[in-house]
């Protein structure tokens, strides 16, 4: 289906209890977002887009024009527009043959549009002071600690590859060790292995300028370690940054790993070094579908311990604080995945209920089909927006069965208050 006002309009009749924020977030999440050469411009003066993990493009490097590979921004916000849209955060994913595009309007004011119909106005975030500082050894902070969700969330990939390695291995829908080469092809400073002092040194520089301490939470992250790295386990290795930011800065911020599913003494050093929240992510629910598409981590811990270990962790942090990810759509990707949308919600549901009955509650993000991956060949487009409507719905309505709190660790639900800008999930609650 074309995507237009008139397309729009229908979804949000369709889906008239879903926020039509939720949905067209979702949509720009789900197909990317074109720049004119006019809003580059100005977006060139904002908060770039850090490339924190990811690609998140639709495109590859090479495909992208210097301006859009450098002036992007890492998020909007939309507000306005025909439907009064109440602020909503959206993170940039690049694609030039996207249908909505961001451009400029009445002098330096940027807009979303759909073809001819302006759909809602566009503010960018700004850039925070502590983006032009270097560490002593040159480094940027955007490389270090690049944050999100409009400052919330410091975003630290202490390892920028992962040791699944190659199409057997890697999950098939992750372009970490292809976005990795090509950023480094791009020459930005993306550092592979971040060190303590490196990470210490750009939590200083944060802590010192975000004087309004809008950054709230630290994130860290990278590709699993199935063996060893710098003569450390996973567990082991993640567990030294939270250990050394909060031995400088106690109780600063709320720390949050998002690794394996680990064993339960590794899970433990994760707690002891300080996080407070787990995110053992669990990508897609059915059994079959996370053995293809995760052949790595089926290989090496399994589906079945893999689930375990997540509830084994509820006993470590408290089931509140286990938040592990899917990866929404995977589930109707193709050669593999449900054809029928209905079908595939019924599985996602099954995950849902299964976590929630144990008071563990997911989180998901949009699935954004990367080139660089397995899944891109025999998917060039994303499952429907029909889909993703329906899974807001059943996200919503099953937190709300099971009586549990909104996640901790993502600020404020509910549309207008939002910050998590890879999925709607917290604009649907609350
Ligand atoms: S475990 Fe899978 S999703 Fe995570 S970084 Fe490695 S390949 Fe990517």
């Amino acid at each position: 289906m074309t995507t237009s006002y008139a397309t729009l309009e229908t979804f949000f009749s369709r889906y008239s209890d879903l926020p039509k924020e939720a949905i067209l977030k979702t949509d720009l999440l789900r197909q990317g977002i074109a720049w004119t050469r006019a809003a580059l411009a100005i977006s060139a003066k904002a908060k770039p887009k850090s490339y924190f993990i990811f690609s998140f493009d639709r495109k590859t490097q090479s495909e992208l024009t210097p301006e859009e590979r450098r002036a992007a921004p890492e998020e909007l916000a939309l507000t306005g527009g025909p439907w009064e849209f109440k602020r909503t955060i959206v993170s940039q994913r690049m694609n030039p043959d996207s249908p909505y595009v961001v451009d400029v309007r009445d002098g330096e004011q940027l807009g979303l549009r759909c073809g001819n119909d302006w759909l809602c106005d566009v503010t960018l975030p700004k850039r925070p002071s502590y983006y032009d500082e270097n560490l002593a050894t040159g480094k940027p902070v955007t490389d270090i600690a690049p944050t999100l969700e409009w400052g919330y969330l410091i975003y630290l990939t202490a390892f920028r590859l992962c040791q699944y390695w190659g199409k057997e291995e890697e999950c098939q829908f992750c372009d970490i060790n292809n976005n990795y080469r090509q950023q480094k092809a791009e020459g930005r400073s993306y550092t592979g292995v971040k060190s303590i002092d490196e990470v210490l040194a750009a939590m200083e520089i944060i802590n010192r300028l975000d004087t309004d301490r809008v950054s709230t939470a630290y994130t860290v992250t990278g590709g699993s370690i199935t063996t060893k790295l710098d003569g450390m386990n996973e567990g082991e290795f993640y567990a030294r940054y939270a250990d050394a930011i909060e031995s400088q800065f106690p109780g600063r911020w709320i720390g949050k790993a998002v690794v394996q599913a680990l064993p339960i003494d590794e899970v433990k050093a994760l707690k002891t070094a300080g996080y407070t929240i787990y995110h053992p992510n669990y990508e897609v629910w059915d059994e079959q579908l996370f053995n293809q598409l995760s052949p790595g981590k089926a290989r090496y811990v399994g589906r079945d311990e893999w689930i375990n270990r997540i509830i084994d962790a509820a006993e470590i942090f408290s089931p509140q604080h286990v938040i592990p990810n899917f990866v929404a759509g995977i589930e109707m990707s193709q050669p593999h995945g449900f054809t029928d949308i209905e079908a595939a919600i019924k599985s996602t549901q099954e995950g849902l209920d299964f976590f929630m009955s144990h008071g563990v509650c997911p989180r998901f993000t949009v699935w954004c089909v990367e080139p660089n991956t397995v899944l891109h060949s025999t998917n060039p487009e994303p499952p429907s927006l029909d889909y993703y409507c329906r899974l807001l719905q059943v996200y919503r309505d099953t937190h709300k069965r099971y009586d549990l709190p909104v996640p901790p660790g993502y600020g404020s639900p509910g549309v207008g208050q939002a910050v998590f800008s890879v999925s709607a999930f917290m604009d649907v609650l609350g």
